[in-house]
């Protein structure tokens, strides 16, 4: 894991054809698999996919390797990749339930995706990719776990770099509409490139990414895409619908590593602060569990919640717990002295739902991203509880005997991890909510996702059970865009199973 490999293809000279007034379609270069995004599910796909070396294979992705980013490969080092390079850098439209905010979502843009840059502290199953972490203490990811050197020199895979899929293309024969290939460039003037698919193409973009492609490229609800001046090749609404993103709240208590010595004992002996996992616990529960204290006694009857939990004995808040400070998803200044740990509520079901609607026609130009958090109000009630209850575990031992709940006027982000749970009132509790929450990370659901979701009828789902987008042959989509729900945990697993089966599905049906 970890080691450099050359052979990541970033000129298109090298694997595409050169679109040209004169071209004509017999001249493209055809691969059986194009598959559009280099990121969790797209690089377990890539390799499983091309294990039978009767398949040739393409993945594109439009970030750099993996390999050119030291702080991909440092467990502790993830929020260094924020606004870098490696990061797409979306951003909510201001979110009117959380006083106008507007949030910052990163998302991977790298090889290997959003894993690349997440917080190594998944959950729910036991992966091999998911150790996380190497015997040299380096993450891993998707592209480090399945595009080994082994991988790599298969001679009938290829995988691109650097450059962007702008458009999928399209026939009509005899009133089918198939995907016949996709367009891609290294930037948004430089020359465009195709190749074509003899077997299917797969889009691997990503929650926000499979959207935008898919509207740019004509399908999506025709009335937005007309306004933008794209041609509509299928009229499918529920595209970029249905976005989920649990907004959790964050507690700041009152210690942070020292990072340089940190980074300095990563570098010699792969071990120490920097090679441990962001989350270091989580915990599960129920927000109409009896046993547990959610309200404050002799207070007001907590309001009644629906149950939009998976089953009876399923979860639909989480807190999860960081050892040190994180303002603002990362990147925030932590004032020089401060030091602290991080705790998160997160509310694994919202009610609320967005969209992500284009700017413009071009991929090039970012969506607009709408999660509507907080819209509906039984969110903000679900998220108080978990807030109420994380004050009560950090007022236990052993957590209380390290932390000072003293209020300290020059840090206001200390604030809610000051407060006594037996006498904060509801009302600010969701007034606190409203002013602190910040992205999950995860567009599906508490994990970002349903943007291209999974379902019987055209009119609310984008693709069928066998993962093919509505009404199309020989287009599929098998990324965290088609969790028909939100999932209770974190995604990143059930999103290496899904990519792993729809492996086995697509091999066998190509037989
Ligand atoms: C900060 C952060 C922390 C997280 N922490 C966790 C965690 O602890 N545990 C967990 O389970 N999950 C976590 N997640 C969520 C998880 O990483 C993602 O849900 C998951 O990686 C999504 O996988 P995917 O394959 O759907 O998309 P991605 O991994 O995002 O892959 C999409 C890929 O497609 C590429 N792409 C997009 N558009 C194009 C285009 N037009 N042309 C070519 N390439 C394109 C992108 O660059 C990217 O590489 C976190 C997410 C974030 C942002």
């Amino acid at each position: 894991m970890g080691a450099s490999h050359s052979n990541f293809l970033s000129n298109p000279e090298q694997f595409a054809t050169r679109v040209t007034q004169s071209q004509t379609s017999s001249k493209v270069k055809e691969y059986d698999f194009v598959i559009v995004g280099g990121g969790t599910a797209g690089c377990v796909l890539a390799s499983k996919l091309s294990e039978n070396p009767a398949f040739t294979v393409i993945l594109i992705e439009a970030g750099r390797s993996h390999e050119e980013y030291l702080f991909s490969k440092i467990p502790l080092g993830f929020s260094k990749l924020f606004l870098s390079a490696a990061d797409w850098a979306f951003s909510t439209t201001p979110q009117k339930h959380v006083k106008d905010r507007v949030i910052r979502l990163p998302r991977g843009k790298v090889l290997g995706g959003t894993r690349d840059f997440n917080t190594p502290g998944g959950t729910l199953g036991a992966a091999p990719f998911l150790a996380f972490m190497d015997n040299k203490g380096q993450r891993s990811s998707a592209a480090a776990a399945y595009l080994t050197n082994n991988v790599l020199a298969w001679p009938n895979l290829s995988v691109a770099v650097n450059c962007c899929v702008e458009k999928v293309l399209f026939d009509d024969e005899n009133n089918t509409l198939l995907a016949t290939g996709v367009e891609l460039r290294t930037t948004r003037d430089g020359p465009i490139f195709c190749v074509s698919a003899t077997k299917e193409i797969i889009l691997t973009a990503g929650a926000y990414g499979t959207p935008h492609l898919l509207l740019v490229s004509g399908i999506g609800p025709r009335k937005e895409l007309e306004e933008k001046g794209v041609t509509v090749v299928k009229d499918l609404p529920a595209v970029g619908k249905n976005l989920v993103d649990g907004l959790p709240t964050y507690d700041y208590l009152a210690k942070p590593l020292s990072s340089l010595f940190a980074l300095v004992q990563w570098y010699i002996t792969g071990k120490w602060p920097m090679a441990t996992l962001a989350a270091q616990g989580a915990a599960f529960f129920r927000s109409d569990d009896p046993s547990l204290p959610y309200s404050v006694p002799g207070g007001k009857p907590l309001p009644d919640l629906v149950d939009l939990s998976s089953g009876s004995n399923a979860p639909d808040l989480e807190i999860s717990w960081f050892p040190m400070l994180i303002l603002d998803g990362g990147v925030g200044k932590i004032p020089p002295g401060v030091q602290g740990a991080t705790a998160r509520v997160v509310n694994l079901r919202p009610k609320s739902s967005g969209d992500i609607t284009l700017e413009t026609s071009s991929i090039w130009d970012k969506p607009i991203i709408n999660p509507k958090w907080f819209s509906n109000e039984h969110d903000t009630q679900i998220v108080a509880r978990g807030v109420r209850l994380l004050l009560r575990i950090a007022r236990t031992k052993p957590f209380s005997g390290f932390v000072d709940f003293r209020e300290d006027e020059r840090y206001p982000f200390l604030w809610i991890g000051t407060q006594d749970p037996d006498t904060l009132s509801e009302e600010e509790l969701y007034e606190f909510i409203r002013k602190n929450s910040k992205t999950a990370w995860h567009p599906v659901s508490q994990l970002e996702a349903c943007t291209a979701r999974m379902g019987k009828s055209e009119d609310s789902s984008v693709v069928n059970s066998k993962l093919q987008v509505h009404g199309m042959q020989s287009l599929k989509i098998i990324d965290a865009s088609i969790f028909p729900k939100q999932l209770s945990g974190h995604p990143c697993t059930a999103i290496i199973a899904m990519a792993e089966k729809a492996s086995d599905m697509i091999k066998e049906a190509h037989i």
